[in-house]
């Protein structure tokens, strides 16, 4: 059989971490083919492509700078021409953009291809719930879609520090392919079957950072912040209980799980931005735009869609610390009444 062909359709932060990644196992594997496309969100750099300086110079020089990617992961503007031919497409955007570019690619991708997701995120779904962005590329483009979650600051895998990670796949045939397009002696896979829940946690993960980085511009301290962190890991249990029944609790243990929300709730960019949040009474849109470099904050557009169903459902109350975050992230509630919305938070009673 003729190798897989992967795209990577993304290229921020992550994107191009996982580029770099992805590049050299296909060069190191027979059964992937060499050529990576890599979509790229076109723009000017200096009076140059964004596209055209990847492919000199094999570096994201405005989303992950310092960092070489292979020669044969080639940057491509035209989402469509990236992934025509793919037989692996591996999506990596921020996922307020998710729905847009499924409809460019709706009828131009193989119909025999397969997905995997690394965005974390939700989306609004119609009836006042929400959506799983592996549920939205499956239903939009008719093909599966396992997802990538774990304990990776994108920075720090492409410094190729070691970190493991978890892939969600319900299809057992997919799993091994999609470990060896990921894997490295550096990068762990652990491949479960539990997907919902590996995303689940991937998403909300990123509304607790923000809850850490509240405490962190209030000067709380550490046992406030592990408090939150528990607090947070406990919402999240509790929603996969509520909205995704079945769920395994040794899918939190995992580094979708716990792992990644320490590593988020001290080194990412969530917290970051809600800590200065809290210490200069800017908005997180303009903190965004300031302190990013045009990467792309998840966690507070997640309290927000996480609130849209909470509210429509009457249950508000019975995620008191996501419902705080959201509050504070637009400005419902000052930061400094975070932590009495916790104190008697149902864990407690
Ligand atoms: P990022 O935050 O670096 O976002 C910037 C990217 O968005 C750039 O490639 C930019 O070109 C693109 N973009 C901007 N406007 C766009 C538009 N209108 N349409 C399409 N693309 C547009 O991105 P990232 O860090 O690669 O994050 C992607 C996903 O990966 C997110 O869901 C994130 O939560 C997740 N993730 C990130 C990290 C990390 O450390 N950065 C780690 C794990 C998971
Ligand atoms: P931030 O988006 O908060 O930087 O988190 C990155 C991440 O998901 C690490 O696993
Ligand atoms: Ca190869």
């Amino acid at each position: 059989t003729a190798p897989k062909r992967v795209c990577i359709v993304g290229s921020g932060n992550w994107g191009s971490a996982i580029a770099k990644i992805v590049g050299s196992n296909a060069l190191r594997q027979k059964h992937i083919d060499d050529r990576v496309t890599m979509y790229v969100y076109e723009e000017m750099i200096n009076g140059k492509k964004l596209t055209e300086i990847i492919n000199e110079q094999h570096e994201n020089v405005k989303y992950l700078p310092g960092h070489k990617l292979p020669p044969n992961v080639v940057a491509v503007p035209d989402v469509v021409d990236a992934a025509k031919d793919a037989d692996i497409l591996i999506f990596v955007i921020p996922h307020q953009f998710i729905r847009t570019l499924c409809s460019t690619l709706l009828g131009k991708i193989k119909p025999t291809a397969i997905a995997l997701s690394l965005i974390k995120g939700f989306d609004r779904a119609e009836g006042g719930g929400i959506d799983l962005i592996s549920h939205i590329i499956t239903r939009h483009l008719k093909i599966p879609c396992a997802v990538l979650m774990g304990a990776n600051l994108a920075n720090e895998v492409a410094d190729e520090k070691f970190c493991e990670t978890t892939i969600g796949c319900k299809d057992v045939r997919n799993g091994p392919l999609l470990r060896d397009i990921i894997q490295t002696d550096y990068f762990r896979v652990v491949v479960v079957d539990d997907e919902d829940t590996v995303e689940v946690c991937g998403a909300l993960k990123n509304i607790v950072a923000c809850g850490a980085g509240f405490v962190d511009g209030l000067g709380l301290g550490d046992n406030t912040k592990a408090a939150v962190i528990r607090l947070g890991l406990m919402e999240m249990v509790k929603f996969v209980d509520v909205f995704y029944p079945g769920g395994k609790l040794s899918t939190f243990f995992e580094s979708c799980g716990v792992a990644d929300l320490i590593t988020t709730c001290y080194g990412g960019r969530n917290r970051k931005v809600s800590e200065a949040y809290v210490k200069t009474g800017k908005s997180i849109k303009e903190l965004e735009d300031e302190m990013l470099n045009g990467q792309k904050l998840q966690g507070p557009f997640t309290a927000e869609e996480v609130n849209y169903m909470l509210k429509n459902r009457g249950m508000e109350d019975k995620f008191p610390l996501f419902t705080a975050i959201h509050r504070i992230c637009t400005g419902q509630l000052r930061p400094a009444g975070f932590i009495d919305c916790i104190r008697n938070h149902p864990e407690h009673i």
